[in-house]
C-alpha cells in the first residue's frame, strides 16, 4: 500500500510517499480503507522529533476516516461500514484507563505519533476504536473532526465546566483547536471572545460564531476584555500558544476564572502571581487529548447539525510536504486533510 512512511526526522523534505506491506489486523483489531487523514501539529513534532522521543519508523497520521474492509466477528462493525477513528489508546488495565479517562493512561500510544497512523491507504486498529462517521459529513470533514474536537470539548467541559451565560476568551482563533473551541462554546451557550493576528482570521472566528473579534497584535487584549465584560473578565480562557500569551491570559480572567491550555507552542514557560490567583479564586487547567466517549458525543451532535467541522484545503498523498508547509506557517483557517 502507498503510506506516508517516516524513517528519518527533519523537515518537510524527507516526507515522501513509500509502499508498505499491508498492515495485519490483531484478533480485536478492524482493517480499514482510509479515505482522508487530517493533519496536526502533532504531525510536525513528530517529523521534526525532539525531546518527546517519538519512535521512528512510522506512518504519520492520526485523524482518519474511512470503509470497513474487515472486522472481528464480536464487534459490531460490518464490511463497508463508513467510520472515524478515535486517534489513540491506553494499555486498558491502569486506573486512568478504568475509569475511561483514557488520555491519562501511563501508556497512551496517539496514532502517527507512538504507533502507525492514518497517512496510508489501509490501517488496522482496535475495532472500538472505529464510531460510525455521520451521515451529513463526507470522508474529509469527518477526517478533520477528532483531534480538534475532543480536545476542544474535553478543555471546555470536563476540564473547565464552561457554563452557559459565561464568557470564554479563545486565543488564536484560526487552529483547529480554536475553531472548534469557538463552536462548541456557542452550542453550551457561551458568550466568545476570540483572538487572532490578522484579519482574514477574524473574520473566520466571527463566521464560527465568534461574538467579538481581537487583534491580539494591535489590540491590548485584556483590556478589551474588561470592556466587554462590564470589567469583570472572562470566565474561562482557552489557550495553546502558551509563553507569548500566558500573561494575556491571567489578566483576562475573571474572579473565579478557569484557564485551560493544551499547548505550548511559543515556549513552556509563564510567570504566575500567586497572590492574585489564590485571591480571586482562580484555577490553572491542563487539557489533553479527550475520551472515545466525548468524541463520540461530539459525532452525535455533528449529525445533528449542531456545529460542522471546517476545511481550509485538501490535498492529495503526493502533497504530503506542502500539507506539513501550510500548517507549519500557519496559513490555514480551519483543517488541512489529505484524501488517500
Ligand atoms: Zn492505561
Amino acid at each position: 500500500m502507498r503510506a506516508i512512511w517516516l524513517d528519518r526526522h527533519g523537515g518537510p523534505e524527507v516526507l515522501e510517499v513509500s509502499r508498505r506491506p499491508d498492515p495485519a489486523p490483531g484478533p480485536t483489531d478492524a482493517l480499514i480503507d482510509v479515505k482522508a487523514c487530517g493533519i496536526n501539529h502533532l504531525d510536525l513534532w513528530v517529523r521534526r522529533g525532539g525531546p518527546r522521543g517519538f519512535p521512528i519508523p512510522l506512518i504519520l497520521g492520526s485523524d482518519a476516516a474511512g470503509v470497513v474492509r474487515s472486522a472481528p466477528a464480536s464487534s459490531r462493525l460490518r464490511p463497508g461500514d463508513e467510520v472515524v477513528i478515535y486517534p489513540a489508546e491506553g494499555c486498558g488495565g491502569c486506573p486512568a484507563c478504568a475509569r475511561g479517562d483514557e488520555q491519562l493512561c501511563v501508556d497512551y500510544k496517539i496514532y502517527g505519533a507512538w504507533r502507525d497512523g492514518g497517512l496510508a491507504e489501509r490501517m488496522a486498529l482496535p475495532a472500538r476504536n472505529c464510531l460510525p462517521k455521520p451521515e451529513s459529513l463526507d470522508f474529509v470533514a469527518a477526517a478533520a473532526v477528532a483531534i480538534n474536537y475532543i480536545t476542544a470539548w474535553h478543555m471546555l467541559t470536563a476540564r473547565a465546566g464552561l457554563k452557559p451565560g459565561e464568557t470564554v476568551l479563545i486565543q488564536a482563533a484560526g487552529s483547529g483547536v480554536s475553531t472548534a473551541a469557538i463552536q462548541i462554546a456557542r452550542f453550551l451557550g457561551a458568550r466568545v471572545i476570540a483572538t487572532s493576528s490578522t484579519p482574514q482570521k477574524l473574520e473566520h472566528a466571527k463566521r464560527c460564531g465568534a461574538d467579538a473579534a481581537l487583534n491580539y497584535r494591535s489590540d491590548d487584549v485584556p483590556a478589551r476584555v474588561k470592556d466587554i465584560t462590564s470589567g469583570l473578565g472572562a470566565d474561562v480562557v482557552l489557550d495553546h500558544v502558551g509563553a507569548a500569551t500566558w500573561e494575556a491570559d491571567l489578566h483576562s480572567l475573571a474572579k473565579g476564572g478557569r484557564l485551560v491550555f493544551c499547548g505550548a507552542t511559543t515556549g513552556p514557560e509563564g510567570k504566575v502571581n500567586l497572590s492574585h490567583l489564590y485571591f480571586k479564586g482562580q484555577t490553572i487547567l491542563g487539557s489533553t487529548m479527550g475520551t472515545r466517549e466525548e468524541l463520540r458525543t461530539v459525532l452525535a451532535l455533528m449529525e445533528r447539525g449542531c456545529f460542522r467541522p471546517v476545511v481550509d484545503r485538501v490535498l492529495s498523498l503526493e502533497e504530503i510536504q506542502e500539507a506539513h508547509r501550510v500548517v507549519e506557517a500557519g496559513q490555514q483557517t480551519g483543517k488541512v486533510v489529505v484524501r488517500i
